[in-house]
């Protein structure tokens, strides 16, 4: 069995990992660790929820409480680039937990939050600076910060920076760190805008490929309702009635829609947050926080908002509607079935999304089982223009048998 230590891992840095209930190197961990720490450019193609954060932070903090380079004022040793405020945050935690007995200072930045305290943070200078692309550059521009002591650059999530229109902001942050650096850059898929990017900014990287822990197919239960849009509220108010829903996420397309899907569970007296882009970067830590802590078992969001977030224990990912794009429900369904549980994704589809849904089958290549409490109560096929019922074998009503569990929450 390989350990932390048989990969070079210094001994602070493996008790951290004990202390987290880190027993076994992940398998890309495995692999990443030795060649980070053999000083190699990185290209890791990975998900989150393969352990990506420690087989980069792991070497890179070993390397810096190894060398005892100071980082000078306003200055960064090791730069994490993360696309979202979350992500960032999550990033930010799991370093803090790692580098618990090593001496680093480390600081975090990103926007929607006051940026004093970001600038009284960097003033005398950091080992490891996390920060989302637009607020960094905005502390470079006031030149409260700068780029020249970087010995080391992580770019995560290279694909959603792409997602989210950053590159150009990326590859500005890039050209202000000295060309002899050490970069790892992560991405989940390749499309031709991260390949390119890849080639600027690593120098012969080793390549580490971990395929996802496991395809949604093979953990998660996975099931549509066809439904229309006036009936999915109390599809969804009856559903997480259910004590089995014990800790869901609901996605929705919009900001506004995840505000009034909330605001309507919390009518029903459910317990439900809401996370979005619109809302300020502490309310959004707050509806997480009360989400991870169990005191709201449910969490109403977004597609951006939940980039990256990992929370365990997560019974029910229901898309209250789908996405349009079908990496995007991929991704929302592995908010649940992490790390190797089980899970179960419910969709409410009305006729206006069923190119969608067929979309999302053709890009898994699976095909979703239909379940309804009765057909006529939550579909109503004459309603639907675009019905295609031969694609759909009749199945067994499965959420039907929960009736007897059912109690009035
Ligand atoms: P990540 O892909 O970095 O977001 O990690 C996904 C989850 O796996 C996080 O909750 C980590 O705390 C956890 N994790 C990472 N590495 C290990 C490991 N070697 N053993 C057990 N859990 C791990």
């Amino acid at each position: 069995m390989t350990s932390f230590s048989s990969l070079g891992v210094a001994e602070p840095l493996c008790r951290a990992l004990a202390a987290e209930n880190y027993t076994q190197p992940t398998p890309i961990q495995e692999k990443a660790i030795p060649a980070i720490l053999a000083g190699n450019d990185l290209l890791g193609i990975a998900q989150t929820g393969t352990g990506k954060t420690a087989a980069f932070a792991v070497p890179l903090l070993q390397k810096l409480a190894a060398s005892n380079v100071q980082p000078g004022q306003r200055g960064v040793r090791a730069l994490i680039l993360a696309p979202t405020r979350e992500l960032a945050v999550q990033i930010a935690q799991s370093i803090k937990s790692y580098s618990r007995h090593l001496k680093l200072r480390q600081a975090t930045v990103l926007g929607g939050v006051k940026i004093n305290p970001q600038i009284a943070a960097l003033r005398p200078g950091v080992d490891i600076l996390i920060a989302t692309p637009g607020r960094l550059l905005d502390l470079l521009k006031q030149n409260q910060v700068h780029l020249n002591a970087v010995t080391t650059l992580v770019v995560d999530e290279a694909d959603r920076m792409l997602d989210m229109g950053f590159i150009r902001d990326i590859r500005r942050i890039v050209s202000l760190t000295p060309k002899a650096r050490q970069t790892m850059l992560f991405s989940a898929t390749m499309p031709a805008e991260v390949a390119v990017l890849i080639g600027d900014i690593l120098k012969n990287p080793e390549r580490v490929e971990v395929a996802p822990q496991a395809t949604p197919a093979e953990l998660i239960e996975q099931y549509v309702h066809f439904v229309n849009t006036t009936a999915k509220r109390d599809l969804l108010v009856k559903l997480l009635r259910d004590p089995a829903f014990a800790r869901v996420m609901v996605f929705s397309r919009t900001k506004h829609g995840a505000d009034r899907i909330a605001g309507q569970l919390v009518k029903a007296n459910l317990n439900a947050e809401a996370l979005h882009g619109g809302k300020s970067q502490s309310a959004r830590q707050r509806a997480l926080d009360s989400f991870r802590t169990g005191k709201a078992p449910i969490l109403v969001a977004t597609d951006i908002a939940a980039r990256g977030i990992d929370v365990s224990g997560v019974t029910h990912v229901i898309n209250f509607d789908l996405p349009n794009v079908p990496e995007d429900y991929v991704h929302r369904i592995g908010r649940t079935a992490r790390a190797g549980a089980t899970g179960i994704a419910i969709s409410f589809c009305d006729g206006g999304e069923r190119n969608q849904l067929r979309d999302i089958e053709r890009k898994m290549r699976f095909k979703i089982n239909v379940v309804g409490e009765t057909p006529q109560e939550t579909y109503n096929p004459a309603a639907d223009t675009r019905q295609d019922e031969r694609r759909f074998a009749p199945k067994k009503r499965r959420f039907g048998q929960s009736n007897q569990r059912r109690r009035a929450a």
